[in-house]
């Protein structure tokens, strides 16, 4: 679904990412594990082009995104994106933020997109929570509101940037769980994380990303019980 080739981006001529390679095939769940600085959010960065990468191919569903000049605003509608803060509007109650991306985004109209934020946040366990304002919500309930909104407008992809290192254990527990919902249905999902039994429970495929090159992948029984490579033991024995 997602297939990514000879990705290659430097900032100031220092490279972050190095010829990256990955796929993910659809119902995948991929997790990317590394260390702090290697180039993992560049890299999600990359792929809904909030980054514009050097060099390399980006494909979603066998159609180019870069090198193209297609439509940024369809991409990002089909590429959802779950950051580390969740980047809500402060001022808007949890149902208007799912509302408000849905009629913003992808022009759906007002009572379609009200019935959807209204299913999605029981969906994601905060139908009670519907007209709370962020300030007012823990960081796994905002976590969720955004998790809530990412779906909304039906990505083909959802990609997730750390999405639990802001939180406290108990509201990492709660968004863990809905991700393993989204997991069992189906949905594909690239994942930035540091949970590593997270990762070897639900990842299909486990990249492990070290200054700008995948230096390791493969099923997580194998990566991450049984890594070939000394950086990926190091970095299991501090997160492991
Ligand atoms: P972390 O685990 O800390 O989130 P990361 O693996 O996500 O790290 P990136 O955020 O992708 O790493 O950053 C990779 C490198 O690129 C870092 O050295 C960072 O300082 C640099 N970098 C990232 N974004 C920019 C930018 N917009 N301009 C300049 N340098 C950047
Ligand atoms: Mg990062």
């Amino acid at each position: 679904l997602v297939r990514i080739d000879g990705l290659t981006k430097s900032f100031d001529g220092r490279r972050v990412l190095d010829d990256v390679g990955l796929e993910v095939r659809p119902g995948d769940i991929v997790s990317i594990l590394g260390q702090s600085g290697g180039g993992k959010s560049t890299l999600l960065r990359c792929v809904n082009l909030l980054e514009r990468p050097d060099a390399g191919i980006i494909e979603l569903a066998g159609e180019r995104i870069h090198p193209a000049a297609g439509d940024l605003a369809r991409l990002r509608q089909r590429v959802g994106m779950v950051f580390q803060r969740f980047h809500l509007f402060p001022h808007l109650t949890a149902v208007e933020n799912v509302v408000l991306a849905q009629m913003k985004a992808a022009g759906i109209g007002e009572d379609e997109a009200v019935a959807t934020a209204v299913h999605l946040l029981r969906r994601v366990g905060l139908a009670h929570r519907a007209l709370a304002f962020p300030g007012q919500m823990s960081g796994g309930e905002q976590q969720r509101v955004a998790i809530a909104r990412a779906l909304a407008l039906k990505p083909a992809v959802l990609l997730f940037d750390e999405p639990t290192s802001a939180l406290d254990p108990e509201s990492t527990g709660e968004v863990l769980r809905v991700m393993r919902t989204l997991a069992d249905d189906g949905m594909t999902m690239l994942i930035v994380t540091h949970e590593v039994p997270f990762a070897r429970e639900v990842s299909d495929w486990v990249a492990f990303l070290d200054r700008g090159r995948i230096v390791e992948e493969g099923p997580p029984q194998k990566v991450l019980d049984d890594p070939r490579e000394a950086r990926t033991r190091a970095f299991l024995t501090s997160y492991g």
